[in-house]
């Protein structure tokens, strides 16, 4: 992998059958695809090789993709993505403590590569199962994993797994699921305390905040003080807003633990 080079020429790419399942093959292509050079095509004919693609700067909405300029961060989640990917050190842990349909848990594992661990918690085990899935069937399995847990209790979960070098909350509801259960500051701020106590120096924490309604809006303010509270405390702090979307459209919050210990 660490030989391929702008320009290079893969023919084929083969994974032995002993090595398959492990997210090898996904890293080797992932290593494959960003080697490209800018205005290669290539064809996929699924979503989630669409997808693929698109996490390896193609892009286009049909089945054909062109590489060429890496996709702009313009919305909340491809902005937390680009925020996370700069300063995640492969081989690490990381967390997803809102993982609903499992992209942000997918994401983390891409970016941790194979010798990386993500975990991922939700307290609907409809959205841990629909994780779990997602997981096995990008042949991530081995890397991620979601469980049925509350945020709130992150403290203890870092306790027992170690301290992460990057940990996202992508607020809100579970996309195509009850629209009454959504995340609230009451569980998410002490989520958030635990997260960047845990973290490790020079990791990433990311919050994705809905400002929909008056749930979406009290719990999008309530980070922002949060957030705001870290000054001067080792932690760099970028609030991203989308002023070109309609509405009130989500909010990148995101955190960046210093190196150096705070005064
Ligand atoms: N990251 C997800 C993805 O990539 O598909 C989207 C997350 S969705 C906007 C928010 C999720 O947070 C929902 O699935 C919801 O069940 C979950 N949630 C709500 N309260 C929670 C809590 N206290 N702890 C963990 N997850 C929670």
């Amino acid at each position: 992998g660490a030989a391929l080079r702008e320009g290079a020429w893969v023919q084929r790419l083969y994974i032995v059958p002993e090595w398959r399942r492990r997210g090898y093959g996904t890293f080797l292509l992932r290593r494959v695809c960003r080697a490209g050079p800018r205005g290669l095509w290539a064809r996929a004919e699924n979503g989630a090789a669409q997808a693929f693609l698109r996490q390896c700067g193609f892009q286009g909405a049909g089945p054909v993709l062109c590489r060429g300029v890496r996709a702009a961060a313009d919305n909340a989640v491809a902005c937390a993505h680009a925020f996370v990917r700069a300063h995640l050190v492969p081989g690490g842990f990381a967390v997803d403590a809102t993982a609903g349909n499992g992209h942000d848990t997918v994401f983390l594992c891409h970016a941790v590569g194979p010798q990386g661990r993500v975990l991922a918690l939700d307290i609907q085990q409809k959205a841990v199962d629909a994780t779990n899935m997602r997981l096995q069937k990008m042949g991530l399995a081995q890397i991620g994993r979601a469980i049925k847990a509350d945020h709130a209790g992150l403290a203890d979960i870092f306790e027992k797994e170690g301290r992460p070098c990057a940990v996202m909350f992508n607020l809100g509801y579970l996309p195509g699921g009850s629209h009454a259960v959504f995340t609230t500051p009451q569980h998410s701020l002490p989520a958030l305390d635990a997260a960047w106590r845990a973290l490790l120096p020079g990791g990433a924490l990311t919050v994705c905040a809905y400002s929909g309604g008056m749930q979406g809006t009290a719990e999008r303010d309530a980070v922002l003080a949060w957030a705001g509270a870290l000054r001067g405390q080792g932690c760099k702090v970028a609030v991203h807003l989308f002023r070109h979307e309609a509405g009130q459209p989500p909010i990148a919050v995101c955190l960046l633990k210093e190196m150096r210990p705070a005064p």
